[in-house]
């Protein structure tokens, strides 16, 4: 049976223009595809209702069954969405006075908070966010807009029904809960029947180009797995392979045959079996030895302890860290010897592994993780080119450093120094003998 299809259209002016990048074309197209639905498209219009209008009407014609939009569900006038999808699917909008009340709920305490507002502006806007298509099923609003599921209308013999329109608000903390909701709808479900909810499974690699994958892939193939049965996705991301799976129930055993031959062929570089990235094996190797961490930065200036800490929970392992961007900063904050500087350069092992070692003592952590380089543009030499750097992480067992050659600009330059980094942390955490 051929899976029911979806698209996404993402309306903003502020999305199209590139003021605001796209967060939830490509959120949505996750959860669709974990859904066993068959994402097509993902269409980005500007706030006008000719163009919603328009790229409504081509999923019609595509035959798709359903539509999830996102935005221009706020009180202003040119948030139009639910006035052009209500016309799409011919069915009326009329206020829903329950709603209206639901809403004035939420706006009632913020209004009396703005100062000089017109109250009857702000009832108005209020009434327009309450205006509901016959039919659909109201999701409750996470902010202010309530959202919508819209079912299919077959008004018109030479063309296939509408599809099903969810109807979302734009900003992604509230698009996310309610898609939730909309995920349970009987709306949504009566759309996408016939969909198999697919397990997804995540292996992530380190060290290993894309191509080795494809081979592996082939070879996998000639083995006998049925590996075009099922959906698998390779990329690469922050110099790491991801390698995603999804599979129904009836392919799983295709699917775990695939894994179990990845992880056969590359177990040494397989660092990940479970979908655990390196920044949640860092911390909960950590928090399983029950160890703290901190971070000496240079040429990634906090980069590594924004990465850290960017997890919830991360306080429990993570005690803090010194941006140490110049040599004067090195001896004063973390006791880098000014001979060391002197004899070596900023930029050498020698440093690196005096970065750690001192962040480690002057923290009074178990483990210290230092960067430093040269990130580019300017700033290399013949000895030590742009790309240059070095790690060291510092631990009760001693201080391991690593020089790395890294291609490409400055911000990939210092993101890969963090995922490196991580890495030597990760190994030396799992008790690999040779963190280089
Ligand atoms: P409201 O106006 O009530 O906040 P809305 O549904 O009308 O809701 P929009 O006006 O379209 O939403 O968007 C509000 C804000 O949400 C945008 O300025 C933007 O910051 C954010 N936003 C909207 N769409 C996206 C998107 N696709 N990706 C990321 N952020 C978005
Ligand atoms: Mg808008």
């Amino acid at each position: 049976m051929s899976l029911p299809r979806a698209a996404v259209i993402v309306t903003g002016t502020e999305v199209l223009g590139g003021w605001v990048s796209d967060a939830n074309g490509p959120w949505l197209a996750q959860r669709l595809g974990a859904l066993g639905v068959q994402h097509v498209s993902t269409t980005v219009v500007g706030d006008r209702p000719e163009d919603l209008r328009a790229a409504l009407e081509h999923t019609r014609d595509q035959g798709l069954e359903l539509v999830v939009t996102s935005g221009g569900l706020g009180p202003t006038e040119d948030d139009l969405t639910a006035q052009v999808v209500g016309e799409f699917a011919a069915r009326p909008i009329a206020l829903d006075p329950e709603l209206e009340g639901r809403i004035w709920k939420i706006i009632e305490p913020m209004s009396r908070r703005w100062k000089g507002i017109s109250q009857d502006a702000v009832r108005e806007a209020n009434r327009k966010q309450a205006l509901v298509p016959e039919g659909a099923e109201i999701l409750e609003p996470v902010g202010t807009a309530p959202g919508l599921v819209v079912p299919p209308t077959d008004d018109d013999p030479d063309r296939p029904p509408t599809p099903t329109v969810v109807v979302l608000p734009g900003p992604p903390p509230e698009l996310q809960p309610m898609w939730a909701t909309a995920e349970g709808s009987p709306g949504l479900r009566a759309a996408i029947a016939g969909a198999t909810e697919l397990h997804e499974s995540t292996l992530r690699l380190f060290g290993i180009p894309e191509s080795e994958l494809a081979r592996t892939l082939r070879d996998a193939r000639e083995s006998g797995i049925a590996v075009d049965d099922f959906e698998i996705t390779t990329c690469m991301r922050r110099g790491e392979l991801e390698v995603v799976s999804r599979w129904s129930p009836e392919q799983e055993a295709a699917g775990l045959a695939f894994e179990a031959f990845v992880a056969d062929r590359h177990g040494d570089v397989l660092f990940s079996p479970d979908g655990r990235t390196v920044d949640e094996l860092v911390l909960d190797g950590l928090r399983d030895r029950g160890w703290t961490v901190s971070t000496a930065e240079s040429c990634t200036g906090g980069l590594l302890a924004g990465r850290l800490t960017g997890w919830a929970g991360s306080s429990d392992v993570v005690e803090g860290g010194i941006v140490s961007y110049s040599n004067a900063v090195k001896v004063a904050a973390l006791g880098v010897d000014p001979a060391l500087l002197e004899a070596h350069g900023a930029v050498s092992a020698e440093v690196a592994a005096a970065m750690a070692a001192g962040a480690r003592e002057r923290l009074g952590t178990d483990v210290a993780i230092s960067t430093t380089g040269i990130a580019g543009p300017g700033g290399g030499t013949e000895q030590k080119p742009v790309g240059t750097v070095f790690v060291a992480v510092s631990s009760g067992g001693g201080t391991l450093t690593r020089h790395l050659k890294l291609p490409g600009d400055r911000g990939r330059v210092r993101d890969m120094t963090t995922t490196a980094a991580l890495h030597m942390t990760r190994r030396l955490l799992a008790g690999e003998s040779d963190p280089a």
